[in-house]
């Protein structure tokens, strides 16, 4: 079958929150060959673009920018990768009722106090909102808003309760409960919720 190769934006974006989402570009996290799908800086655009952190013009920009610089947006797209991994780290210790690495936590907050540095409070109708989008000469700008999900979740209590990983272990996914009696244990019933129910057969039929 001559499939098309599946891009970050072909991941489906079942996390509830941005930075769950953004976790979940590693596929099959739990098995011995995970897939990645953040190699390049043109792959962290275009999972922005998905995401709806940037718009079409705003990513036309980044990688006008990029383009100029290589050796930057590589570092870039490097750090974006060791971001994520230091959210699964924290978010999965935290699931699992253990208190994450302090090391994690540092490295965290000091992604955190940079997007600070360009966050401000906007009025908008009806209230006011964090806008975590400013900087936008910065290749990182679209970390930002990432950075600002993770960080209202962690101060979250009660949504930071219902952050779950699939009870598919090799899926992996995290992703925020938002059942009524928190009862969701798949990322994706269709998929693998599906699958489990497959094999759940496979193996009744087997000792049949
Ligand atoms: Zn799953």
């Amino acid at each position: 079958m001559n499939e098309k190769k599946k891009t970050i934006c072909d991941l489906k974006r079942l996390g509830g929150r941005l930075c769950l989402d953004f976790i979940n570009t590693l596929d099959w996290r739990g098995t011995r060959q995970p897939v990645e799908y953040m190699h390049t800086y043109e792959d962290l655009t275009l999972w922005s673009r998905c995401a709806g952190v940037a718009g079409e013009s705003e990513v036309a920009a980044l990688l006008q920018t990029a383009w100029a610089d290589a050796a930057k947006a590589d570092r870039i797209v490097k750090g974006a990768v060791k971001l994520r991994e230091t959210l699964h780290r924290i978010f999965y210790a935290i699931i699992q009722g253990r208190a994450p690495a302090p090391r994690d936590l540092t490295a965290f907050n000091t992604s955190l106090s940079k997007t600070m540095k360009h966050s401000r409070i906007v009025a908008v109708k009806g209230g006011y909102m964090w806008d975590s989008n400013r900087d936008k000469g910065a290749l990182d700008w679209v970390l930002n808003p990432v950075i600002r999900s993770a960080a209202d979740l962690l101060v979250s209590s009660d949504e930071l309760k219902r952050v779950k990983t699939c009870l598919d272990t090799a899926c992996g996914w995290l992703f925020l409960d938002t059942s009524r009696n928190q009862s969701r244990r798949w990322c994706d019933m269709k998929f693998c919720g599906n699958r489990a129910k497959a094999s759940r057969f496979y193996q009744k039929r087997r000792r049949a």
